[in-house]
C-alpha cells in the first residue's frame, strides 16, 4: 500500500445513518444510481465552471462526461466522472462526515417512519453518496481534485470506519465502485451489472442532465444513454410530465411529486428560462435558518449555483427549481446578485408568476389549493410583512378561519361578499386558539348582530394585520381594540337618552373602580360590545396584543406591561349590584376585591394568563364560601 493509509471512524450520525441504509428496506433502491450519476453531474459542473473562472487551472475539459461500468465476475458497478474530484481533505469531511444540518432530523425520521412502515423519506432527504450503502457490500471510491497530483482512495462496508490512503495514480475526477450485495428481489435489490436495467434507470431518472452518461460495454463502442437535453430550454409541450417529475427530484431531493410544474421564459431585455416547482409537502428545515433555500441558477447552460437565494424571495423560500439567465457574468458572487438589476427583475416577474399560479390551483382545484395551503400557508403569510408590492395578491390568497364555518377557512373574498347590510369593516380577533377567541366576550356584540369575525390563531398573523390595514378598501378592524359601536344611526340616536342616563349613573363607580384597578388597567368604562359577559377587557389601536407581548418575552426582548381596557357591560347584574353596593357604602371593603375579580374574570374570558392565580382562587373561594 502506498502512503498514509489510516483507518478512520465515521462520525457518530453518520455511522447511525450508514447503518440504516445497510438495512434498508427501503423499497426504491434503485435511487443510489441516480445519486451517483447526480454527484458526478454536479462534479462536472464545478470543473466547468472553475476552468471559465480559473484560466490558471490546468485541466483538460474537452470530453466532459459520465461513464457507468459493470464487471459481472466481480459484481460491481463503477459510475465515473473526470469533473473537479476531491482532495484528501475533502473525502474525509465531505464523505466521512455528514455536515449537512438535517442529519439529526432525517436519522429520527427514518427511526419513526420504520415502525410506520414507510421508507420514502431516504429520497426527501437527499442522502445522497450514502444511498449507495442500500446495494454494496463494499464502496471504493477513488478521487483526484482538478489541479492536484496526489489522488485519494477511500473504502468502506458502512460499518462503523473506513480505510482512506493517499495514492500517485488517480485519474482526475472520481470514481466510485460498488461491490454489489447478492441479487435478491425480495428486498428490492435488481441486478445492478445487467445493461438493460442500467439503461432504464438512468433513463428513468438522469434523461435530463447535461453530460453525457456512457455505459462502457466489453465488445463496442460506448453507448449513450440519456438525451442531455436541458429541460427548461425544451418548448412546453415537449416536455412529458414524467420527465417534469423526475427533473424535480434532481433538484429538491424529494421522492414525492411536486404539487405544481411552472415553466416559464422571459423575453426581450433579458431573456431567462425558468423551470419552477412547488413542492407537495414541506421539507423539515423550512423554518430553520440554515435550511436551504433558492433555486439553482445557471447561465446559458452552464450550473453556477446552488440554493440561489437572490431568485426567490423568503416568503417563497419552498419554491425549487432552475433559473437560466442568459446574460450574466459566470464568476457572479452571491453578495453581488442580490443588487443586480437582472436578477432583481427576473425575480420579480418570478414572485409574480407564483402568486398567480397559486391563485390559478385555488380556482381549479380547491384539494390542491388545500394542501398546499396546509404546508406552505404559514411561510406565505411572512410576504405581508416582506412584500409590499404584493400585498394585493397575498391576501387573495390566504385562508382564514372565521366565524362563519366551523370547518373550512374563508378568503377574504368571501368574507366581503358575506358582509352584512350597513358593515363597513372586517372584523377580526387574534390569539391563540380558535375555541377561546370564539367564546371570547368581544364578539358578542357582533355575534347579536351577526356580522362574522375572522379568528386569526397564527403568531405571524398578529403582525401583518396591523402592517397590512385593509383589504379590497375595507379596513381590517380588531375586535379587542378600540371602542365598538355597532349601532346604525337611528338606533344611535333612540338609545342616546339611555347612554347619558348610564354615563351618569355609573360615573361614581367607574371613577372608583380606575382608581382602584389603576396598577392593572390604564381605563374603564362602559361597554357596547357586551351582551351576556359582565366585562372585558381592549386595547387602543396601538396596543401590543397580550399574544405578541407574550410572543416578544419568550424571545427574550423587553417590552412594557400593557396596561388595558376594563369595559363594563352596564346591563349585567354583576355590574348593576356592584353599583348599588357602591352608592351604599363606598368605604365597604369588598369592594376591591370584587373589582379585581372582575378584571380577573374578564382576563380568563379571553384566555389570558392571571399573573397571581393562587391569589385570584383565594379570593373566589372565600366569597363562595360566604354565600353557602
Ligand atoms: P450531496 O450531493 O447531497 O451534497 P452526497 O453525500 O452525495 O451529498 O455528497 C457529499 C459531497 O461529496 C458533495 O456535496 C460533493 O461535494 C462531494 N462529492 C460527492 N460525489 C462527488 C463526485 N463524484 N465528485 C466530486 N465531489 C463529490
Amino acid at each position: 500500500m502506498s502512503s498514509r493509509t489510516e483507518t478512520l471512524e465515521f462520525q457518530a450520525e453518520t455511522r447511525q445513518l450508514l447503518q440504516l441504509m445497510v438495512h434498508s428496506i427501503y423499497s426504491h433502491k434503485d435511487v443510489f444510481l441516480r445519486e451517483l450519476v447526480s454527484n458526478a453531474s454536479d462534479a462536472l459542473d464545478k470543473l466547468r465552471l472553475e476552468s471559465m473562472v480559473d484560466k490558471d487551472l490546468e485541466v483538460d475539459t474537452s470530453d466532459l462526461h459520465i461513464e457507468i461500468a459493470t464487471d459481472e465476475q466481480a459484481r460491481t458497478l463503477t459510475v465515473r466522472d473526470n469533473g473537479i474530484g476531491m482532495s484528501r481533505e475533502d473525502v474525509v469531511s465531505l464523505i466521512g462526515t455528514i455536515a449537512r444540518s438535517g442529519t439529526a432530523e432525517l436519522l429520527r425520521k427514518l427511526k419513526e417512519s420504520k415502525e410506520a412502515g414507510n421508507q420514502d423519506l431516504i429520497g426527501q432527504f437527499g442522502v445522497g453518496f450514502y444511498a449507495t450503502f442500500m446495494v454494496a457490500e463494499k464502496v471504493i471510491l477513488l478521487t483526484r481534485r482538478a489541479g492536484q497530483t496526489e489522488g485519494t482512495r477511500w473504502e468502506s462496508t458502512g460499518e462503523g470506519t473506513y480505510v482512506i490512503e493517499t495514492v500517485d495514480d488517480a485519474p482526475q475526477g472520481t470514481s466510485v465502485t460498488v461491490h454489489l450485495k447478492p441479487v435478491d428481489s425480495e428486498d428490492n435489490l435488481h441486478d445492478y451489472t445487467d445493461h438493460g436495467r442500467i439503461r432504464e434507470i438512468v433513463k428513468r431518472y438522469s434523461d435530463f442532465i447535461a453530460w453525457p452518461i456512457r455505459l462502457v460495454t466489453a465488445d463496442a463502442e460506448p453507448v449513450t444513454l440519456n438525451s442531455m437535453k436541458a429541460l427548461w430550454a425544451r418548448p412546453r409541450d415537449e416536455v412529458a410530465e414524467e420527465e417534469y417529475r423526475d427533473f424535480y427530484r434532481h433538484v429538491s431531493h424529494d421522492w414525492a411529486d411536486p404539487l405544481e410544474t411552472i415553466h416559464m421564459r422571459g423575453e426581450g431585455v433579458f431573456e431567462y428560462e425558468a423551470l419552477l416547482f412547488i413542492p407537495s409537502h414541506a421539507p423539515f428545515d423550512l423554518y430553520r435558518a440554515d435550511g436551504r433555500r433558492g433555486v439553482q441558477l445557471y447561465v446559458k447552460r452552464v450550473f453556477v449555483m446552488d440554493d440561489c437565494a437572490a431568485l426567490i424571495p423568503d416568503y417563497l423560500r419552498f419554491v425549487k427549481g432552475v433559473v437560466d439567465a442568459h446574460d450574466l457574468s459566470l464568476n457572479i458572487s452571491r453578495e453581488i446578485l442580490q443588487q443586480d438589476r437582472q436578477i432583481q427583475i427576473v425575480r420579480r416577474r418570478l414572485v409574480r408568476k407564483v402568486l398567480t399560479t397559486l391563485k390559478e390551483m385555488r380556482t381549479a382545484d380547491a384539494e390542491r389549493y388545500r394542501t398546499f395551503w396546509s404546508q406552505f400557508g404559514r411561510v406565505l403569510k411572512e410576504g405581508l410583512l416582506e412584500d409590499p408590492d404584493n400585498t394585493e395578491a397575498i391576501l387573495e390568497l390566504l385562508c382564514v378561519e372565521s366565524t362563519h364555518d366551523a370547518t373550512e377557512p374563508t378568503t377574504l373574498h368571501d368574507y366581503v361578499a358575506r358582509m352584512k347590510e350597513g358593515q363597513t369593516e372586517i372584523y377580526y380577533v387574534t390569539g391563540e386558539h380558535r375555541a377561546t377567541l370564539e367564546n371570547s366576550p368581544h364578539l358578542e356584540a357582533f355575534r347579536a348582530k351577526g356580522y362574522e369575525v375572522l379568528l386569526l390563531t397564527d403568531p405571524v398573523d398578529e403582525v401583518w394585520v396591523d402592517r397590512v390595514g385593509q383589504f379590497d378598501g375595507r379596513s381590517l378592524r380588531s375586535v379587542a381594540k378600540g371602542q365598538v359601536d355597532l349601532d346604525t344611526e337611528q338606533e344611535r340616536k333612540e338609545a342616546e337618552t339611555e347612554r347619558e342616563q348610564q354615563a351618569k349613573e355609573y360615573a361614581d363607580l367607574l371613577a372608583f373602580l380606575r382608581d382602584t384597578l389603576s396598577d392593572t388597567v390604564k381605563e374603564v368604562r362602559l361597554s357596547a360590545r357586551l351582551t351576556t359577559s359582565p366585562a372585558c377587557l381592549v386595547g387602543d389601536a396601538h396596543d401590543l396584543t397580550p399574544t405578541l407581548e407574550k410572543m416578544y418575552r419568550a424571545m427574550g426582548q423587553e417590552v412594557p406591561v400593557v396596561r388595558r381596557i376594563l369595559e363594563l357591560n352596564p346591563t349585567h347584574p354583576l355590574v348593576t349590584g356592584l353599583r348599588a353596593a357602591h352608592q351604599r357604602d363606598a368605604a365597604d371593603p369588598g369592594l376591591a376585591e370584587t373589582a379585581e375579580l372582575l378584571y380577573g374574570m374578564a382576563l380568563l374570558a379571553e384566555g389570558g394568563d392571571l399573573t397571581d392565580p393562587a391569589r385570584f382562587a383565594r379570593v373566589l373561594a372565600d366569597r363562595l364560601t360566604r354565600t353557602l
